[in-house]
């Protein structure tokens, strides 16, 4: 039913190759969704994305599913997830990859890096939710929080800005963590990482916050 109602809102159409798609496929077709630029990444603990991330030792392990290249399928796919109202390709590229890591992962806490309140009313919802909550959906006990750190500064851009006051504004983005996280394994999980910067300073407030050990996932890095 679900699908029935998608198809009323979004073209049926592969989002990378515009074959109709048929009522079993949401999105991308089959053959899109065989050709999806995979990482493995968590078949690699020394990758690319964890090494952004090495110099923190309570970091443990970073993986993206995919490869975000220009005019690429994930691009694409986050395009539409995060500026087009498809919240559900977040769900369905979570259970996608979840699938994948559950024999890996099981983090007792799961955190999609929030976005400014400002954000999140214009655009409707946080755009790494929905792949939080597809992911848990395949873990045996995790627990998705949305609620335990916000972010209070809606930064613009920073590049003309110097190298120290680039880092401060940075520094600054996020609120302390709610709650005591001792014991606690949290996975941190965001649409797309660039340069790590802003999910690194998450990974501090988590550290701030006790939690034993994080996990950083994502839909695509460069
Ligand atoms: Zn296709």
């Amino acid at each position: 039913m679900l699908s029935e109602f998608l198809s009323l809102i979004y073209p049926a159409t592969c989002l990378n190759c515009n074959e109709t798609l048929i009522s079993a496929e949401n999105f991308i077709c089959t053959s899109c969704k065989m050709d999806l630029p995979e990482t493995m990444d968590h078949l690699n603990p020394e990758n690319e994305l964890f090494q952004k991330f090495a110099y923190n030792p309570l970091v443990k392990s970073a993986a993206a599913f995919l490869y975000f290249n220009e005019g690429g399928i994930a691009q694409k796919l986050i395009h539409n997830l995060k500026y087009e109202g498809a919240h559900e390709i977040g769900d369905l590229l979570g259970a996608e990859y979840g699938r994948t890591l559950s024999t890996f992962l099981n983090p007792d806490i799961i955190v999609p890096v929030p976005i400014h309140k400002k954000k999140l009313s214009k655009r409707g919802y946080n755009q790494s939710l929905g792949f939080a909550n597809g992911l848990a959906s395949c873990f045996e006990e995790s627990e998705v929080r949305d609620d335990l750190i916000y972010r209070i500064k809606n930064t613009a851009t920073q590049t003309r800005k110097n190298k120290l006051s680039r880092w401060q504004n940075v520094d600054n983005i996020y609120s302390e963590v709610k709650e005591d996280l001792e014991g606690k394994v949290v996975a941190i999980v965001d649409d797309v990482i660039t340069t790590g910067a802003t999910v690194g300073m998450l990974c501090d407030k988590l550290v701030e916050a006790n939690a034993s050990a994080i996990h950083i996932l994502c839909i695509a890095r460069r």
